[in-house]
């Protein structure tokens, strides 16, 4: 018998392009024929500092990033830079404080972990619900903030801005998780950018974070010494032991995006594949709901309900319960907020979001 196709819409760890994983597979136990695995090398090594040179000049030329930003590969996910931005930035400006769009879980986080080490502004109305992205008109910026802080796609709410926010020569810091190359993006628009690689660039374990060198050197003096940008920027981030096989993994993930036509065609697939699924949501007579204004709906992350407004649970459990059985898993919405979630990052192939679309054409003539 075949094996069943699974195919994972999970939003984080998520699906790694195929071809990724038979080649980690296949250097499992001997890298390149040195005889053993990438996890046993010393990260001093030559070996792996041709790895890390690989995932820095791939990162460097899939973003076009100019060369006076600098590339760190580092731990302690992407939660480690909502108190690493603040820590190193904060205090760029006399003021110590900062300015926070909070359009979902992650910026929310991340504005409340920054109100630790300065004075945090939340620039619009606060939203009672995240479905939204606020008007810039009702924006109030602060100019002697220190940098502005957004989360492009956020992963829990299906909220992502189809718009670079513009701040008034304020430095601008991106959380860029859950779309990091799924579109093509102006790196030198912003101060700092990371992304937590377990989405669309690797696996977990590894950050990484692209920061413009002249905010180097400006970390509060209780900055931990592992976070502190200016040590790792001038240590190539070997200041201590890296997450040395997920960088061997995000190196693998950026050569796949490379040789499949980079950030622009990831973009025209992820357009591609987000539509066909909006398409049905829209199509669907209220049967299938998403609750994010269509704005500024993700291309990664679709979350809706299904049944009837706000969701029918007994309903939305038949519709896991089915999909599962076809080899469709990791639909479950977040725990916060309920329903489904369809992720669509870059790995996951226009024929797996097509298989989703058929079956939930089928479940919608079904029980209707
Ligand atoms: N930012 C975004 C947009 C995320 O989706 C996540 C996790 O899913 C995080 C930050 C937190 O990342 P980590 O779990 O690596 O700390």
């Amino acid at each position: 018998m075949e094996p069943k196709q699974i195919i994972n819409f999970g939003a984080g760890p998520s699906k790694l392009p195929q071809s990724v994983l038979l080649q980690a597979q296949k250097e499992l136990l001997d890298y390149g024929g040195i005889g053993f695995s990438v996890l046993e090398m010393s990260h001093r090594s030559a070996d792996f500092g041709k790895i890390l040179n690989k995932a820095e000049s791939l990162m460097r030329e899939l973003l076009s990033i100019p060369d006076n930003y600098k590339v760190m590969f580092l731990q302690g996910g992407g939660s480690g830079q909502f108190s690493a931005i603040p820590l190193n930035l904060i205090g760029l400006k006399e003021d110590n404080c900062a300015d926070y769009l909070v359009t979902g879980t992650w910026s929310e986080r991340a504005a409340k972990e920054a109100e630790k080490y300065g004075k945090v502004n939340i620039v619009h109305p606060k939203l009672d619900r995240y479905t939204k992205i606020p008007d810039p008109s009702s924006w109030t910026l602060n100019p002697s903030a220190s940098y502005v802080y957004y989360c492009y796609n956020e992963t829990v709410h299906g909220v992502e801005y189809d718009f670079t926010p513009e701040t008034n020569g304020v430095l601008l810091v991106s959380d860029m998780s859950s779309n990091l190359l799924s579109r093509p993006v102006d790196v030198s628009k912003f101060g700092l950018i990371f992304a937590g690689a377990q989405k669309n660039v690797g696996c977990a374990g590894v950050t990484v974070v692209i920061v413009r060198e002249d905010l180097l050197g400006h970390a509060q003096k209780e900055c931990p010494i592992t976070m502190d940008y200016k040590v790792q920027a001038a240590n190539n981030s070997l200041y201590n032991t890296p997450p040395c096989y997920s960088i061997y993994i995000v190196g693998l993930v950026l050569e796949w995006i490379k040789n499949n036509g980079g950030s622009a065609a990831m973009e025209t697939l992820n357009k591609q594949k987000s539509s066909m699924i909006y398409d049905i949501i829209n199509a669907s007579n209220g049967f299938y709901e998403c609750p994010v204004d269509v704005s500024c709906r993700s291309r990664m992350n679709i979350p809706f309900r299904v049944g009837k407004k706000g969701g029918d649970e007994a309903l939305e459990k038949e519709f896991l319960a089915a999909a599962s059985k076809r080899g469709m898993l990791s639909l479950k919405g977040h725990r916060s907020v309920g329903g489904i979630r369809a992720s669509l990052y870059n790995a996951v192939t226009v024929e797996e979001t097509e298989a989703l679309a058929t079956f939930m054409k089928e479940f919608l003539k079904e029980h209707q």
